[in-house]
């Protein structure tokens, strides 16, 4: 019988990966906490009305990668492929109207999405997401993106670009909309089967199309940035003249859109040149109308989701350090193999334990030399060694492994002394 393997586009993180994965969003953790943001749990799963609604049927997400099932008592249930949809929900279903608003929330956690695996692409994968709800001022779009950038400054990200750009709102895009199908419209038998099918239902997302000649196509058509209503410009002109101050670099892409009509105003994207073709970290911008989309009141509300397994790749790909590795401090030896000597040993390695020191001892009934070996492998800097002749002196043997050198202590205070030798050490 074959073994049975992990299902197609999901990806073991393993011990020698974990713990980069524990520092990034350790980092995540900070920043948000930082600029005011807190934490919260969600479902895993909603009902698929909900992403149906607050995604759009439209989408590639709703339309092509959602996974979705009948559960036992019926009801149709997705596991999510994203997290705004539920945080909008969240705040709606507490009531988070009430206290005051911006809403700053956070969440981190695995989304699922049927798509065709590749590097940097999985069917389930991570994602940290950032929402602060309840406000329209271009200074909350402003922190939004501030946070994601300073989340990619303290993780050592280097050579992103931020494309950016507004894709209006339900009072401007109507004309937008205008002016691109009309200038679609001779173009349409040139355009990709799905572009022809988007001419009708959503023309923005045309110029979202990766199809190369839908591309070439397009290059000239018109922008919405040059249709923006009073309010949109004002908007977008604010958050340009704070991302100006602040220095943060951004390139405008009109290509750039969300492509519903709940998603208003900015859109943006930090995409990074070690990637390859998977290249964006970070999706985000404004969707002022989700939650009446998903039957609440208005509720305006700017966010942003960047994947966690993207900034790994990236931040490998740059040799951006991931901090220190939690590796063992002192490895304990017994230098004899009878059971009055490893009980001491394992004794030993309690007290340490329980003063906070990361230390371990051998269960495979090693040797003192392959011990020894062994805690040279893991490049431990401390070895303390107990073995019959200590145990009758009731002393134990404390190695510096990078000196080189050996004292003993009383095996009563040996535990300290180790503790008090690390604490010492400035790393
Ligand atoms: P892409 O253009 O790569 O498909 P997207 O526009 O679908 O991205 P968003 O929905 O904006 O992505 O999600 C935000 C972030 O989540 C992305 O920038 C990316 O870092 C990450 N992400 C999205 N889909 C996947 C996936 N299938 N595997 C890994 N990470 C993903
Ligand atoms: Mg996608």
């Amino acid at each position: 019988m074959e073994a049975i393997r992990a299902p197609r586009g999901t990806k073991d993180i393993m011990p020698e990966e974990s713990w980069k994965w524990a520092y990034v969003l350790k980092v995540c953790r900070d920043v948000a906490d930082d600029f005011g943001y807190r934490e919260v749990q969600l479902p895993i799963f909603e009902h698929t009305e909900l992403f149906c609604r607050g995604i759009g049927d439209t989408t590639d997400v709703v339309e092509k990668e959602m996974y979705t099932f009948t559960d036992r008592g019926g009801r149709s249930i997705t596991l999510r492929p994203e997290l705004t949809a539920s945080m909008v929900r969240a705040y709606l279903e507490h009531d988070l109207r009430n206290q005051t608003q911006p809403v700053k929330l956070w969440s981190a956690g695995p989304m699922f999405r049927y798509e065709r695996p590749q590097k940097g692409r999985y069917r389930q994968f991570w994602q940290v997401d950032v929402e602060a709800l309840g406000v329209q001022d271009p200074l909350v779009d402003l922190e939004v993106i501030g946070l994601s950038l300073e989340l990619y400054r303290r993780l050592g990200l280097s050579n992103l670009e931020v494309v950016l750009n507004s894709v209006g709102c339900p009072k401007c895009r109507p004309e937008h909309r205008k002016a691109l199908t009309d200038y679609l419209m001779p173009r349409l038998e040139q355009l990709c089967e799905t572009c022809q099918g988007r001419f009708s239902r959503n023309p923005l997302r045309i110029l979202d199309c990766k199809n190369p000649s839908c591309k070439e196509l397009t290059e000239e058509a018109p922008a919405m940035t040059d249709h923006l209503c009073d309010e949109c410009r004002e908007h977008f002109d604010a958050l340009l003249r704070g991302l100006d101050a602040v220095g943060a670099k951004v390139s405008l892409d009109k290509r750039l859109v969300r492509g519903l009509d709940y998603y208003t105003k900015t859109a943006y994207e930090i995409l990074s040149g070690d990637l390859g073709a998977q290249n964006a970290v970070c999706g985000g911008g404004r969707y002022d109308h989700l939650a009446e989309a998903i039957g609440g009141p208005f509720v305006p509300g700017v966010g942003f989701a960047s994947g966690i397994e993207r900034i790994v790749i990236t931040m490998e790909s740059q040799g951006c350090s991931f901090g220190e590795a939690p590796n063992c401090q002192v490895f304990l030896v017994s230098a004899d193999q009878d059971l009055e000597v490893r009980l001491a040993v394992a004794g030993v390695l309690k007290e340490l334990r329980s003063l906070g020191v990361r230390a371990d001892m051998d269960y495979s009934g090693k040797s003192f030399k392959a011990q020894m070996k062994l805690a040279s492998q893991k490049d431990v800097p401390w070895v303390c060694i107990i073995g019959r002749s200590e145990l009758e002196k009731s002393v134990a043997a404390i190695k510096d492994m990078g000196r080189g050198n050996q004292e003993e202590a009383p095996l009563s205070t040996v535990a300290e002394v180790i503790f008090r030798k690390i604490a010492g050490e400035v790393r």
